[in-house]
């Protein structure tokens, strides 16, 4: 027999941890307890070393999903004669000297199941009651002020607890001992209903809400991290309105519906996702359209896909249960970040909302909803912030500040990298401010001091700028680097491995704009081994948010523009035949984007990457045939050119081929075309390993396809999963680069 005590820190405490390892104790018939610490939960496990040995091991595979065990100190081991079954969970403990490096931020949690009860049961003191939290779920990230995690340093300090509510906080076998944001109808935040003026609407807010939303308004609504417009999902007006309103024309909207039966009528849903979207993170899950949906298909125009959430505060349960769904998208003005006050909300949304639902609960720190596509994060905030990602060598205290259109940065502390969450474009000055607000809290919080900082290399990036301006050790990094050493961190690689970086921009050793690229390298270095061959793009950014004229630009390349017809087409290629204001672009994104026009499907976009998903979502995937392959090599690079591809899609729209067979015969030709590239790059240098990353790889078809191949050719393959694929992953990568150049002693 053996008496071991161990000490796990990390996000450990408010997320259901010490239930858990009860559960686990007991199912190994271990003998104990488990109780909190200041700066960790300490474990005594009483029993064979097989079993003390076997606890560890699911500890570390099996955990809660909010937990984030960053390391686990054996603190003592010592023999026992006596056998003990009993295990328990004790008081916890202050300790006065709790480090702050020891201290974590837990992230929002879901309303869990025992408060639900509560808030549907009439005859609970908190029947109805819109702020319901326990132990287990609520408000955390969002409300907290400073560390250590204590009512009084969080945005709940303004409300005092009713003496009902203080003998739960204090009675530790209460489900609510130390739930810091505990309250209750007598003596806890409270909802108003207001006009556009600010004027109070007399009567109940909530039922008044309900009322307004049947009747087609528009609601500002203020949840957790930020406001939301709402809307009846089922009111075509009332949507169409949200999109003039807005400034939306296209852009898909997310829903929330009150349970997963109303979510099923209208998208598919697998048990894995049914568990993902359902879990106390409850992120948006991108979910394929049922093809019996009532929905209007105004909510996510020419795509094959719905965001959908589950609830995730009392209020959105109240709110959501008179309907089928409701559109519940960012409260924010076009491309500016996330509102979050009350009296910002009033004089920004103005305009957009008829009414407001809004509280007293102050939100300190803005957090949008989560993304998840098939278990893949790809937008990272709500529920995950500020979750560190874990791994397993310790880093230098480092800033990385991110790319600059889905902008995000992040800190290393230890063997963690916390990254923040999602903040926006930040070409819109709010979004700039946020960033660099965030960018100071977060060190605050965290009682991070950075030392070195990181950045990309492209030298117009506001996170560039930034980064200069700061006073630390530099370091600029390629920004298809960072994409793949993210992807290679995540997963645990540390060696050369081959990357398969597919993204629309990003700023290229040589100064043109890369976007298709197969790197071979580790954290501290890399090569271009191959590329999609490069197309100018004319007029700059105007032909990224004109599709029409990149097809026109692979025309004219092949000597084929008289197909293309449009208005502006002789200034086009004047452009195109002078060579002015038309960078060369290696970028898949733009391939996607001229295909997609040149199908007819989209010639102009209006919201990022536009023209590429509604060419996946119109593809028809039991499709097998491919476009012509073209290899060539140049100086040693495999160049995949695309100009057989083009005359063979040309011939296939002259014989009137079906949109949705041209759609997939031309994301076979992609992943055939890359995986080729791969194998010759292999056969050179003999690595097994790819990693695919960049934000082509949301294009589920892509991503599913090229993993396919890739594995059929022997190759492991690794892709994103909790770190975003897009450029938010950005600065993990950075992050690690920098490391391993600190550690080489190159910066
Ligand atoms: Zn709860
Ligand atoms: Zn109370
Ligand atoms: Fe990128």
């Amino acid at each position: 027999m053996k008496r071991t005590r161990i000490k796990v820190y990390g996000v450990v405490q408010g997320v259901g941890f010490r239930p858990f390892v009860l559960k686990l104790a007991r199912s190994l018939c271990l003998g104990g307890w488990v109780k909190n610490t200041s700066e960790c939960v300490e474990i005594e496990l009483i029993g064979s070393e097989e079993r003390i040995k076997s606890f560890l091991q699911k500890l570390r595979s099996s955990h809660p999903p909010l937990a984030r065990i960053v390391k686990i100190e054996i603190v003592s081991k010592r023999d026992c004669d006596e056998q003990e079954n009993d295990f328990k969970i004790l008081k916890s403990e202050k300790v006065e000297t709790a480090r702050k490096e020891n201290l974590w931020i837990p992230p929002d949690v879901g309303t869990c199941d025992d408060c639900l009860r509560e808030l549907f049961d009439p005859k609970d003191r908190r029947y109805r009651y819109p702020f319901i939290n326990c132990t287990n779920c609520g408000p955390r990230f969002t409300i907290i002020i400073s560390l250590p995690y204590d009512r009084e340093k969080t945005t709940m300090r303004s409300f005092k607890m009713c003496e009902k509510c203080r003998s739960e906080y204090e009675n530790p076998s209460d489900r609510r001992f130390h739930a810091q944001p505990n309250a209750c109808p007598v003596c806890g935040p409270k909802l108003t209903l207001l006009d556009r003026r600010g004027g109070i609407i007399s009567g109940d807010p909530l039922e008044n809400a309900v009322k307004l939303l049947k009747e087609g308004k528009i609601l500002a609504v203020k949840g957790l991290g930020g406001f939301h417009l709402a809307a009846d999902a089922l009111n075509s007006k009332a949507i169409e309105e949200l999109r003039r309103r807005k400034n939306r024309p296209h852009k898909p909207f997310a829903l929330m519906a009150f349970d997963l039966n109303r979510i099923s009528k209208f998208v598919v849903l697998s048990e894995e996702e049914k568990e993902k979207i359902s879990s106390p993170i409850r992120p948006i899950a991108i979910l394929k359209k049922r093809k019996d949906s009532l929905l209007p298909e105004s909510i996510a125009p020419n795509n094959k896909y719905l965001g959908f959430m589950l609830p995730y505060t009392p209020l959105h349960y109240l709110l959501t249960e008179s309907f089928e769904a409701l559109i519940m998208t960012s409260g924010n003005l076009s491309d500016e970040p996330i509102i979050y006050e009350n009296e910002v909300a009033l004089e920004k949304l103005k305009n957009i909302a008829d009414f407001f639902l809004v509280h007293d609960r102050d939100i300190y720190t803005p957090c949008d909803d989560s993304i998840v596509i098939n278990g893949s994060v790809v937008r990272r905030a709500r529920g995950y912030t500020p979750l560190p990602l874990v791994g397993k060598e310790n880093l230098p205290s480092i800033l990385a500040c991110g790319a600059e259109e889905k902008s995000s940065f992040a800190l290393s502390r230890k063997n963690t990298i916390i990254l923040s969450q999602y903040i926006g474009d930040l070409k819109d000055i709010e979004a700039f401010d946020r960033y660099r607000l965030l960018i100071e809290r977060f060190k605050d919080l965290f009682g991070i001091e950075p030392r070195y900082a990181v950045c990309d290399l492209h030298p117009t990036y506001l996170s560039t700028r930034y980064a200069e301006g700061l006073n630390l050790p530099l370091l600029k990094v390629q920004h298809h680097h960072a994409h793949m050493a993210s992807c290679m961190w995540e997963n645990n690689l540390n060696e050369k491995v081959i990357g398969v970086i597919l993204d629309g921009t990003g700023y290229g050793t040589d100064g043109t704009i890369w976007g298709g690229e197969i790197l071979v390298g580790d954290y501290s270095e890399f090569e271009r081994k191959g590329y999609i061959k490069p197309i100018p793009l004319p007029g700059g950014d105007k032909a990224i948010r004109e599709p029409w004229r990149i097809a026109l630009s692979y025309l004219y390349e092949i000597g084929k523009e008289d197909l293309i017809k449009e208005e502006k087409s002789k200034e086009v290629l004047k452009l195109l035949k002078l060579r002015i204001n038309s960078p060369l672009s290696s970028g898949c994104g733009r391939l996607f984007d001229a295909v997609s026009a040149f199908l007819g499907l989209r010639r102009e976009i209006s919201y990022e990457a536009q023209a590429a998903i509604e060419l996946e979502g119109i593809a028809y995937e039991d499709e097998k045939e491919t476009y012509p392959l073209d290899l060539k090599d140049r100086n040693g690079k495999v160049v995949i050119d695309w100009k057989s591809m083009w005359i063979k899609l040309i011939e296939d729209v002259k014989k009137k081929t079906p949109v949705e067979i041209c759609a997939m015969r031309f994301h076979n030709y992609l992943t055939e075309s890359l995986s080729e590239a791969v194998k010759i790059i292999s056969a050179r240098t003999g690595i097994k390993k790819v990693v695919l990353s960049g934000g082509v790889f949301q294009n589920q078809i892509v991503l599913r396809r090229l993993r396919e191949t890739l594995t059929k050719a022997g190759f492991k393959v690794y892709y994103h999963k909790e770190v975003p694929t897009n450029d938010q992953g950005i600065a993990v990568g950075q992050i690690v680069i920098c490391a391993s150049k600190i550690k080489k002693g190159e910066i």
